[in-house]
């Protein structure tokens, strides 16, 4: 490899290798040096990134082997030795992704950047279980929020008060916190609410219940990380005719009169 090396952030996607863009492609497939973590599609890696060295840089929450100082020096460093890195991130570099940090740390080293966006998973693991985010008449905005950290009283009351559809990432965690905080703040007990897990891997999971139950629905199940929280009425309806989830729904109903 020879100069000038470049970094290009690159958006993965949600996990299928079909959802990755065409500049994705283009970009791995030009890569030295491909930077990857947990998120970004990595099995067929060796055969998207066929010359690249592949580096997994093994971000998981509240385990960060290297840390996000450690992948912004390694990504540079790279880039100064002459290399065209690739950072692949999981759905897009700039939705919780911690992309402008990497983009402000090439800057800062004068190394040339770009970034291709992705599939955001706040969008797209949701309509891998059925749910539109929108639906005439139903729901005309959503709201995507990170559930890494738990949301202020001020806050809470605002997502309440805005209607429509509340989508939470990184939210498994926080979840006492927030469905507490939106009922306290006014949402209705009966608000669906859905938990979609691993969205496009063969144990992708959706749990359903409601508000006032999902707290008690959700550990009954074991929902884990990765996982989108939808909250909102586009999840009853995305599940309309659906004898599975309407025994959720009636089992959520009456774990909700039993608690
Ligand atoms: N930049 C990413 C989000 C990074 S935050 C994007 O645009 O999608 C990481 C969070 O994204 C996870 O905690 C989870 O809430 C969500 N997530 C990403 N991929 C997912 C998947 N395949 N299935 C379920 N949740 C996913």
């Amino acid at each position: 490899m020879s100069g000038p090396g470049r970094v290009t952030l690159v958006g993965g996607g949600p996990g299928d290798p079909a959802l990755l863009t065409v500049a994705a492609v283009e970009a791995l497939r030009d890569a030295d040096v491909v930077l990857y973590d947990r998120l970004a599609p990595h099995d067929t890696l060796p055969e998207l990134a066929p010359n690249a060295l592949l580096v997994d840089v093994g971000k998981r929450p509240g385990h960060h082997p290297i840390g996000q100082d450690g992948i912004e020096t390694v990504m540079v460093r790279h880039a100064l030795d002459g290399a065209a890195v690739v950072r692949l991130k999981g759905g897009d570099p700039y939705v919780f992704g911690r992309g402008s940090e990497e983009v402000l740390a090439c800057h800062r080293a004068g190394v040339p950047v770009r970034v291709i966006p992705g599939v955001s998973s706040s969008v797209a693991v949701p309509a891998a279980a059925g749910i539109p985010l929108t639906h005439r008449n139903l729901s005309h905005l959503f709201t995507v929020v990170s559930g890494h950290a738990p949301l202020s009283d001020e806050e809470h009351r605002h997502l309440a008060g805005l209607g429509g559809t509340i989508v939470v990432l990184m939210g498994v965690g926080t979840l006492p916190s927030i469905s507490h905080g939106l009922l306290t703040s006014g949402l209705a007990a009966d608000t669906p609410v859905a938990i979609i897990e691993r969205g496009y891997s063969e144990t992708q999971r959706t749990t359903v219940a409601d508000l006032g139950t999902i707290l008690h629905v959700a550990a009954a199940a074991g929902v884990r990380s990765p996982a989108v929280i939808v909250i909102g009425h586009v999840v009853a309806f995305a599940f309309d005719g659906d004898a599975e989830a309407s025994e959720l729904l009636a089992r959520a109903e009456r774990l909700g009169a039993s608690a």
